[in-house]
């Protein structure tokens, strides 16, 4: 059977969530009267989720369920979404519900008007601490500065691609992703539709402050090369500023001024330099391995159980 639309959702420990993730997805699908398929990818859970997943693709085939051999992180499961996804539009939602299932009739309205990607831009958002708001604003926007694809801000994974965006999105096998920057890199006609994000129906957050941050470093390192420029920027700042300042120490010393005897000033600026040179060592090696990790080329993810109709 032909399948319209293929909803993914990513889930790690969302035990709590599932039964009520699936009737709210399938009473909109259903009421949207063309044929779908929701994929839940089960990221490694150890709450029982794997079980309930299991039990409801055994109720009913619409669902089909990717089980992961481990916890691969949640741009990974989304990653084997596209994978399996049959749909000639492919859904990425959150599986804690906060991203209302409501919200992907609007997103395929936009697709039937012939935009290829139709992504939720996060209006208002309920339920979530100042400093996840406040990271999280801060994150859009730096990423929204310094890389080099425009990623539009506020916006999360919850979106609606084309069959056409997805098979591209599949051709690129990067290891560290950012699945909503590549999503705005493949170009195609892109549209926002804003929606209001609710609270988490259940559970706690998977993403804590370290997790995020790895994030932000992977959406920066592969999107841009800002950080190592700024290491060069750094090196013909210090280089500049002793160009001047070894004439003017000459002079100063030769004019029979002290001011510029002692250790101190030596110890602050070789501790400056040291630092320096220390964290563009540290920027380089982020990039580096990365590098590594891409030549190791391992699977991106490996599956205990796929969809028996694969
Ligand atoms: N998730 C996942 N693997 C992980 C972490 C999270 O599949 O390692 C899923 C999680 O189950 C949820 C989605 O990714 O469906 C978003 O996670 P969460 O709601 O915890 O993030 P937040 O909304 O707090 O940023
Ligand atoms: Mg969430």
């Amino acid at each position: 059977m032909k399948i319209t639309y293929s909803i993914v959702a990513p889930i790690y420990n969302e035990i709590e969530t599932l039964p009520l993730l699936y009737s709210r997805v399938k009473e909109v699908m259903d009421s949207s009267g063309e044929p779908w398929e929701l994929i839940l990818v089960d990221d490694g859970s150890t709450d029982g989720s794997t079980e309930k997943i299991r039990e409801l693709a055994q109720a009913d085939k619409t669902v089909r369920p990717v089980i992961f051999a481990r916890n691969f992180g949640h741009q990974i499961a989304i990653t084997a979404g596209w994978d399996y996804a049959r749909g000639d539009a492919i859904v990425i939602i959150d599986a804690d519900l906060q991203d209302p299932p409501e919200t992907i009739l609007e997103l395929a309205k936009k697709w039937k008007e012939g935009y290829e990607v139709v992504y939720a831009v996060r209006g208002e958002r309920e339920g979530e601490s100042w400093f996840k708001l406040w990271t999280a604003s801060l994150f859009y926007r730096l990423i929204y500065r310094i890389t080099d694809v425009k990623i539009p801000v506020d916006t999360g994974d919850f979106r609606l691609m084309d069959r056409k965006v997805v098979d591209v999105l599949k051709k690129m096998n990067e290891r560290h992703r950012f699945p909503r920057g590549m999503s705005a890199w493949v170009g195609f006609k892109q549209i926002g539709v804003t929606y209001k994000r609710s609270a988490r129906h259940a559970g706690v957050t998977k993403y804590p402050f370290s997790k995020m941050l790895r994030l932000a470093l992977n959406a920066i390192t592969s999107f841009s090369y800002f950080p190592l420029q700024v290491a060069t920027f750094f090196g013909f700042l210090s280089a500049g500023v002793s160009i001047l300042a070894i004439p003017l120490v000459i002079i100063l010393r030769l004019a029979g001024s002290h001011f510029f005897e002692g250790q101190t000033t030596t110890l602050i600026s070789v501790l400056f330099l040291g630092g320096v040179q220390l964290i563009s060592l540290g920027i380089l090696g982020e990039y580096i391995g990365r590098l590594y990790d891409e030549a190791k080329g391992r699977p991106l993810y490996i599956v205990r159980d796929a969809p028996e109709d694969q």
